[in-house]
């Protein structure tokens, strides 16, 4: 079963393929590791399969639907993109207020649960100006479970975070895995930042997936 299905899945910019005829298997329930350097065609991946561009040719399904799905597949998807905006003159807590609003799913008590699963409850009515990057990061994410997607996409999160930061941060990931069965992807440009995190990891480069393991499997060759 597969939370993310793709077949020859390409996508042009002019006249580069910047995704060349890539399969992607994401199983339901995992932590999927995108791996790649710089350049490989990361960020354009999780692009598509958020649908927030299209794809120039192939399948690609996401959550059981054909890419080019309506707003209920995307609402079941929460996304991070590399530089979170928040309103940065408001605290953590308003800042969550006001796009829960805005999602149509305002639940006091479900923003007060969600500050303190990313351990923010201390900082909540701190103005956004003084959070630290760790911060930053934990509160975009806690923006991004506000709606419990089922499907979480995450564009090099662990970038620019302290060693503490980046424990928190995984110990986020594991648990919303573990106990909300959310599957997750997550991109980065370093294999080790996978170690003890991700359960599948796939292996990309110049637009290609070069291999889709589980990483226990890539241990045992290494
Ligand atoms: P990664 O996330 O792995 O670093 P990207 O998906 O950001 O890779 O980029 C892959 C390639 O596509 C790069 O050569 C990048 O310059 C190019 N690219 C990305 N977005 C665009 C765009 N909007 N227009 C033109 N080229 C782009
Ligand atoms: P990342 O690799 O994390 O996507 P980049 O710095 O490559 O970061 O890209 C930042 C933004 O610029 C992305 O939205 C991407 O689509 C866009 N972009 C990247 N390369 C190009 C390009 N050659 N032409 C136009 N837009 C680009």
């Amino acid at each position: 079963d597969y939370c993310v299905l793709g077949s020859d899945i390409v996508k042009r910019y002019g006249n580069k393929k910047v995704i060349n005829e890539l399969d992607i298997h994401v199983p339901k329930h995992s932590i999927y590791g995108l791996i790649g350097p710089n350049g490989a065609g990361k960020s354009t991946l999780l692009k598509a399969i958020m649908n927030l561009i299209p794809i120039d040719g192939g399948d690609l399904q996401v959550l059981g639907n054909a890419a080019g799905m309506g707003m209920r597949e995307l609402e079941r998807t929460g996304s991070l993109i590399e530089y979170p905006c928040f309103y940065d003159s408001l605290s953590g807590k308003e800042n969550l207020h006001i796009h829960s609003k805005y999602m149509g799913y305002h639940n006091k008590k479900r923003i007060d649960e969600i500050l303190d699963l990313v351990d923010l409850t201390k900082e909540a009515d701190k103005k956004v100006e003084n959070y630290s990057m760790g911060m930053r990061q934990r509160l975009a994410i806690a923006r991004a479970i506000m709606v419990m997607p089922e499907l979480l996409i995450l564009d090099e999160p662990i970038n620019a975070l302290d060693p503490d930061g980046i424990k928190k941060m995984r110990e986020l990931f594991i648990h919303l895995n573990e106990k909300m069965g959310t599957t997750i992807i997550i991109s980065s440009h370093i294999l080790s930042e996978m170690d003890c995190l991700a359960t599948d990891i796939g292996i990309m480069n110049e637009g290609r997936l070069l291999e889709e393991k589980a990483l226990k499997e890539i241990h045992k060759e290494n």
